[in-house]
């Protein structure tokens, strides 16, 4: 079995259904059976392609997940958990033809509702923040924390209540046109045949490319 045809179905899976597919489905699709699946889905989650539970259940292949993380993203005929701030805001880049997503969330701090239409063409409008807790150089030392420890508050006064309530040190704060920059080109390809993940020097470059600086991204 090819890994690269089993990283395209598990992310065309989750892109037209909105869900993981279940090893079985994954067998079947490819031809083969659920053990090569199951060696197959750890091999690219050591590569940080997806991430797999501890009984080797896929919960993330970002920007898509599989459980909630407290982001909706409803698009005309799917809904798919949104994972982080960052991975919501990126869905629509990779699902053009589904033009604006419906991207809701809670404030952590006080609870408030708010949701966006986002697309391609342009940020979102809006006061509201992004939080990143986890420093760039430690996102995959736990990817399920650290996404659900990327989220939207209503105002930087949420984002230090929530702090002080949770006891966390301050992370990264980022408007949501920063946000959307930062969403709108990270996770191209992943949809295509042929993708693998950013050289670190690229990597780099478009975080710099997008207004983003300092420790917290090792830049
Ligand atoms: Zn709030
Ligand atoms: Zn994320």
């Amino acid at each position: 079995m090819d890994h690269e045809d089993l990283r395209l179905a598990v992310y065309r899976s989750f892109a037209q259904t909105g869900r993981a597919p279940e090893p079985a489905e994954l067998a079947g699709h490819l031809g083969t059976d659920e053990q090569a699946v199951a060696r197959g889905l750890a091999d690219l989650a050591g590569a940080r392609y997806l991430a797999l539970d501890q009984r080797g259940r896929i919960v993330m292949a970002h920007p898509f997940s599989a459980v909630p993380l407290g982001f909706s993203v409803m698009g005309r005929q799917t809904l798919w958990w949104g994972g982080c701030a960052w991975d919501s805001f990126a869905l629509p880049h990779l699902l053009r033809e589904e033009g604006e997503v419906l991207v809701a969330t809670t404030c952590p701090a006080c609870g408030r509702a708010h949701a966006w239409n986002v697309g391609a063409e342009q940020p979102p409008a809006g006061e509201q923040v992004a939080h990143f807790l986890v420093p760039a150089a430690r996102m995959w030392d736990d990817v399920v924390h650290t996404c659900g420890h990327q989220r939207l508050f209503c105002s930087p006064a949420c984002v230090t209540t929530w702090l002080e309530a949770t006891g966390y040190p301050r992370g990264y704060v980022l408007d949501l046109g920063t946000l959307w920059r930062l969403a709108a080109h990270w996770y191209d390809g992943r949809l295509e045949r042929g993708y693998s993940r950013r050289e670190p020097a690229a990597a780099a470059e478009y975080l710099r490319g997008v207004g983003l600086s300092g420790p917290f991204w090792g830049l």
